[in-house]
């Protein structure tokens, strides 16, 4: 997906974990845990912990996993976006230490991102880390198998109703691909993208995450978050978050811009740290000297801050 560009040795880099860890769904796989993460890994039946020293370096327990962790950071944002857009540029150099992470399991990828559904990431990563310990590694059979009361009340706060959806596009999975979605990498997006949206539970958004995610295709999920700071930059044309300006800023993104689909998780940063939905920060922003919208808003944050 990057070209050319060359292999980078996460473990002799900068990483920023905790934002790292903030926007894409590879890392709901890791639940906070104490000042750091926790991952559950199947095949030994047991919990990695990952944090971020003071001085910077990460630190893996046991020791023994450091190699496999460091091996989940695939390459710095930096190298995300090869355009000429000022607001990705400017975003990809304050946000270089934050890395992509490797493609996970299409299906986990599928399953985690259901879980996010309506929901937020910290919930999903909690209860993705639950049902993992509970069947010592969800699969499609565990899941399509799985007893629908007990799956309720496990991923209960992440919305019961979901335990249908895991089930049912479980056994679609089984039914129809033969317990796999791996061949969706190699086909066109748009078809792995219309199979995926075939699966029960399955909408757009979660369609392209797992595309994203997972499967190595080149698209831009679009939430609310996505549309806000897209209008506010001048990304995008399109106003609001309907499902018409969804389409608009994911048309707009992927065709009239062509950023990769990574390049999106720039997008996501900017609106997480700077470009809140109500009082955006623009004064610290860092790229708030080129940002057509920079300084709407600052009265209402005043007024409210003297409040
Ligand atoms: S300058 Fe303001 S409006 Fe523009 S991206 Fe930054 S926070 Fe958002």
């Amino acid at each position: 997906m990057r070209g050319d560009v060359p292999v980078m040795d996460a473990d002799t880099m900068s990483i920023d974990l905790r934002s790292t860890m903030d926007i894409q769904i590879t890392a709901l796989e890791w639940m906070p845990f104490e000042d750091g993460y926790l991952k559950y890994y199947p095949d030994e039946d047991r919990d990695v912990y990952l944090k971020q020293c003071p001085d910077g370096a990460l630190e893996v327990s046991p020791e023994r996993y450091r190699g496999r962790v460091m091996a989940e950071f695939d390459y710095p944002l930096s190298e995300v976006y090869g355009g000429d857009n000022e607001i990705l540029l400017r975003s990809k150099e304050f946000y270089k230490n934050c890395w992509v992470l490797k493609l996970q399991d299409p299906y986990i990828s599928l399953i985690i991102t259901i879980l996010t559904q309506n929901k937020t990431a910290d919930s999903a990563r909690r209860t993705f880390y639950r049902l993992q310990h509970r069947y010592k590694g969800i699969d499609v059979h565990k899941m399509a198998s799985a007893d629908k009361h007990e799956l309720e009340e496990l991923i209960r706060t992440s919305g019961p109703y979901k335990a249908d959806f895991i089930i049912r596009c479980s056994q679609e999975i089984i039914d129809r691909y033969n317990g796999s979605i791996e061949w969706m990498r190699s086909v066109p997006s748009r078809e792995a993208r219309e199979a995926l949206l075939g699966l029960y539970g399955v909408g757009p958004k979660t369609a392209d995450c797992v595309l994203l995610f997972s499967l190595g295709h080149s698209v831009v999920p679009v939430d609310t978050h996505i549309c806000r700071v897209s209008e506010r930059t001048g990304l995008s044309m399109a106003t609001g978050d309907t499902e018409a300006a969804k389409r608009k800023v994911k048309e707009d993104l992927e065709q009239r811009r062509r950023i990769p689909g990574m390049a999106h998780l720039l997008i996501i940063n900017l609106g997480r740290d700077f470009c809140k939905a109500v009082l955006p920060l623009h004064h610290c922003c860092p790229v708030e000297g080129i940002c057509p919208k920079r300084g709407t808003g600052i009265r209402k944050e005043k007024k409210l801050t003297e409040e």
